[in-house]
């Protein structure tokens, strides 16, 4: 569904992509992790075409990115962006339905399948009893659902979420992923999602990509990837590194100043060591 080949971006001289390659299919979701600045959102700007590549290309159902127009494009791929614009004014409904432009006419309105959409988007996200409010009286987790409700009623096979969990409590943050999960193995959708939270990542995506200064260093299954080794050096601090007792997936902690000084103190210093 997804083809991403020698990508390069740059922003004027900061190059902020270096040749990355990944595909994504249908039903699988894929987590972007890695530090602050290593290009995950820059990669998903790419792939929604807000910044145009010095080098590589991608693909969308075998088709280039540049000969779709906006609206194929819209049709193809929704996004929740890292930091969406939207105007403190606008009812939770009319951003909800801002989902369904790609779908419209030229000055058509939207019909019943769009409300119905918009409808389902809201009550997946939980927020279809806000559907009146404006968006300035929201909470910030309040309004990350809201931008999730208005990709899911784009109703597309591919979702790009930046950051999606980031202003949400773990309640929200596992009702989000969940949902996003279920939409990739129940209907089959692709879903690729920046997370920086690791454990979050490691728990809900099928594969992980780890970008460091805009370079894949690692790819695979969670357990491949997050290796107390590599984020040692991607992260420049020693984490400990767990195996979740009932799925089994890696759970990444900081180790504390105290917890590195007894560990050297038991003589046990290899054991994380990068
Ligand atoms: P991440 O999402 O992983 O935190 P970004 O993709 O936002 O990383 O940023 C990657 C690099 O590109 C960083 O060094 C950042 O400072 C730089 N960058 C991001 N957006 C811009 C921009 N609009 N102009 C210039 N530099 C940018
Ligand atoms: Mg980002």
């Amino acid at each position: 569904m997804l083809e991403v080949r020698d990508l390069t971006v740059a922003y004027g001289k900061l190059v902020a992509l270096r040749q990355v390659s990944l595909s994504l299919g249908a039903g699988e979701l894929l987590g972007v992790v890695g530090p602050n600045g290593s290009g995950k959102s820059t990669l998903i700007r790419a792939i929604t075409r807000l910044v145009r590549p010095l080098g590589g290309y991608i693909r969308l159902d075998g088709k280039e990115l540049g000969s779709l127009s906006q609206r194929e494009l819209a049709r193809w791929a929704a996004v929740v962006p890292q930091r969406p614009y939207l105007p403190d004014v606008f009812t939770v409904l009319e951003v909800a339905l801002m989902g369904r432009t790609p779908h419209l006419g030229l000055l058509q309105s939207e019909g019943r399948a769009d409300l119905a959409a918009v409808r389902r988007a809201l009550e997946q996200t939980d927020t279809w009893q806000l559907a009146g409010r404006r968006m300035g009286e929201l909470s910030g987790g309040e309004r990350q659902r809201v931008v999730v409700a208005r990709a899911l009623a784009q109703e597309t096979p591919l979702l790009l979420l930046d950051e999606p969990t980031a202003h949400l409590d773990m309640g929200h943050q596992a009702a989000v992923l969940d949902l996003v999960r279920q939409l990739c193995r129940g209907e089959g959708k692709a879903g690729l999602a920046a997370i920086h939270d690791l454990s979050l990542a490691s728990q809900y995506c099928d594969r992980l990509v780890m970008l460091n200064e805009g370079r894949i260093v690692g790819e695979g299954e969670p357990e491949e990837v997050l290796s107390p080794q590599l984020l040692a050096s991607v992260y420049g601090t020693r984490v400990s590194v767990f195996s979740h007792p009932l799925t089994g997936r890696p759970v990444v902690t900081p180790m504390s100043g105290d917890s590195r000084a007894g560990l050297e103190a038991r003589g046990s210093v290899g054991t994380f060591r990068s």
